[in-house]
This record gives C-alpha cells, structure tokens and sequence, in this order.
C-alpha cells in the first residue's frame, strides 16, 4: 500500500517525534496491519528513558517502539494470500517475537530463546505507528468478542500465561503472587483459571492490591505500608495464617528481588516457584541449599510467551480473563510520550495504559 502514516519515531532517550513516513512495503511473506492500539510496556518505559538498551544492532534508535499491538489487515503478502489465511479486515494480534525457526531451539520449539529472532517494536519498527509490517506467521485472528485495546494486551497476557503454566499448578492447589502489577494480575486469574485454589497476592500498595481482589484474589497481603488494613510485617507468617500452611506454588511477576526471596518463605516441602521478572544483571537470588534439597524446591524462571497463544486467545474469548480492570489509561498516538511519562513519573492510580491509534 502506498502512502503517509503518522508515527512516534524514537531517536535516543527522551527524544521521540511524531513524523510522518511511507507506510512500510511488504514483501511476499508479511502482512500489513492498521494499527489499532497498542500498549504500553514496561520495556517501553525503560527504552525511553534510557534504561535498556533496543534490540538494533547498535542498541539505538531511530526506532518506532511499541510491541504489544491489535489491528486490521490492511494489506496481505503471496504466500499467506495463495493460502486464504488472512485477508482485508481481519481483525488480529501481533506475536512480536519472530524466531527464526532455523536455530536448535526453534527446532524443539523454544521459541522463547531463539538468538536470531526479529523483535517488532524493540529490533524492528513497531506499533506506536498507523501501520505494522509483520511476518504473517506472528499475525493470529482474535475472538470477534475482544476489544482491540484488550486483544493490544494479548502478549503480555501470553507471557503470564507461559509462566502461569510453568506453575503446573494441580487442582486446588493454593498460589502466592507476588506482584501486582498488570502481569500479576493477570496471574491471578490465570491461576484461578488452571485451578487454584486459593490465590494470595502479595504487594506494597493497597490499590492495585484491591484490584486484584476484583479479579479473584482470596488474601491480600502489604508488606510495605504501615497504614495498610492488609499489612504484614512477616511474610511467611501471614501465609501460614491465611493459608493454615505454606503454599505449595508461588510466581513472582516484580523485578524486585525481595519479592523472588520473599518466594522462598512463604512456600513449603516440594513447592514450585516461577520467577517472572526483570532483573538487573547484578541481582542474585540466595538460595539455602540444605533446606531446598530436603524440600525438593523447584525453582522456574518463565520468559516471553512460546506456544501459549492459542490458550491465551481462548481466555480472553471465554471471559476467563477480564482485563478491564486492567487497563486504566488510554492515549492517542499524538501523546505516546506522554502516555510513557505518565506511566513513569505520576503518582495517580494506573495499571496498564494503552495507545489507542486508528479509528474503527
Ligand atoms: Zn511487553
Ligand atoms: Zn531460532
């Protein structure tokens, strides 16, 4: 297709313009999308500011960020064509992650550490534009049912889904989360969902602590706010009461080591604990290695989102997943950066924002 589209270009940290450029050309392979909405990630958050790195071969910009994204096909290359596996007006979601199915690990399906793959949004353009080139086997069909600002949130959710199914949790099983952050709360019902039994979620604020008691947590716990109804000062304690023992399954979706070490206390004899997190590359995790051997303690760590998309789309179509309550903030495409700052720097009440860009 030819023609102008508005993008947000990302140059360096805290320097993104909206520009308009050519809307990408696809080759016989892609798929063009109209970008409906996309959202923000935390990835996002620390691309712009500096924190991390892009996945470009210099790490730099210029870049259009932005890999959690919904649309419309607009455009579709030969060979998904000649297949009749997409055409005009499809509604879909994007997988970011595009291996290259070539390595060892793709050959096994690890998809999720595939050193070769093309990331949209992080080592290639991506969503924070009014079109997306993608490989048309990343492009999926979403349920009718699913809204584009949610159906934006289908890889993060994907990601929880991969790590919530590292939990094997077996039924009634009661879960620890820590963390309750978009992806935690995600976890939660994704656990309640898989069976759980009791769902404790395990935080430092009370609102988003709240939310997640919308969405199915049983136990609330605060560790850090004194004022809080639902504080506790030992953790491990707070669980045994709540719980009557230490849980058998706990995942930590926060970057904060405190949490992942926190894991280790509030779980049992033979428990499994997922680690699903961003940490930095000093953070070590102290391990007691008499006691873990004794209790036969699984430690997981779950990364990025292989093989779960088909499951992840049934759980949103069924209302397994409500993510509403999630999503809180939405932007145009012309306030992406300040959508980014937003998500930085204000102390309002936020979980998950997304960029909302054509128009239906
Ligand atoms: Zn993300
Ligand atoms: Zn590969």
């Amino acid at each position: 297709m030819k023609g102008k589209m508005k993008v947000q270009n990302f140059y360096e940290p805290l320097v993104m313009k909206l520009e308009e450029h050519d809307i990408p050309q696809i080759s016989s392979n892609e798929v063009l999308i109209k970008v409906m909405a996309c959202s923000i990630c935390g990835s996002d958050v620390s691309y712009y500011y500096g924190h991390s790195p892009l996945g470009t071969a210099d790490g730099k910009g210029p870049l259009y960020l932005g890999h959690e994204m919904s649309g419309v096909v607009v455009e579709v290359g030969g060979i998904p064509a000649a297949s009749g596996l997409f055409k005009a007006g499809d509604r879909v979601a994007v997988n970011p992650v595009q291996q290259c199915n070539a390595c060892e690990y793709c050959m096994r399906g690890e998809f999720n550490v595939c050193p070769n793959s093309e990331v949209i949004g992080v080592s290639v353009n991506g969503g924070f534009a009014e079109y997306v080139k993608v490989k048309y086997t990343h492009v999926y069909k979403i349920p009718d049912n699913v809204k584009f600002e949610h159906a934006a949130m289908t890889e993060p959710l994907a990601c929880a889904s991969n790590a919530v199914k590292r939990l094997d949790i077996h039924l009634g099983q009661d879960v620890v989360v820590f963390g309750p952050g978009p992806i935690g709360l995600m976890m939660v019902q994704l656990a309640k969902a898989s069976g759980a039994g009791r769902v404790v979620l395990i935080g430092r604020r009370d609102y988003p602590l709240e939310v997640g008691k919308k969405v199915g947590a049983d136990v609330l716990i605060n560790t850090s706010d004194l004022k809080s109804r639902y504080f506790a000062e030992d953790v491990s304690e707070a669980v045994r009461k709540a719980l009557g023992h230490l849980a058998p399954r706990a995942i930590v979706a926060t970057s904060n080591m405190e949490a992942l070490q926190g894991a280790l206390l509030v779980t049992g004899p033979a428990s499994t604990i997922v680690y699903f997190g961003l940490p930095g590359p000093e953070d070590k995790l102290q391990v007691p290695m008499l006691e873990a051997i004794q209790a036969e303690r699984t430690i997981k760590c779950a990364w990025l989102a292989p093989l779960v998309w088909d499951s992840t789309f049934a759980a949103m179509g069924t209302g397994k997943v409500d993510l509403s309550p999630i999503l809180t903030h939405t932007f145009s495409l012309e306030e992406a950066e300040e959508g980014i700052k937003f998500m930085k720097e204000s102390k309002e009440n936020k979980l998950k924002a997304v960029i909302k860009i054509g128009q239906e």
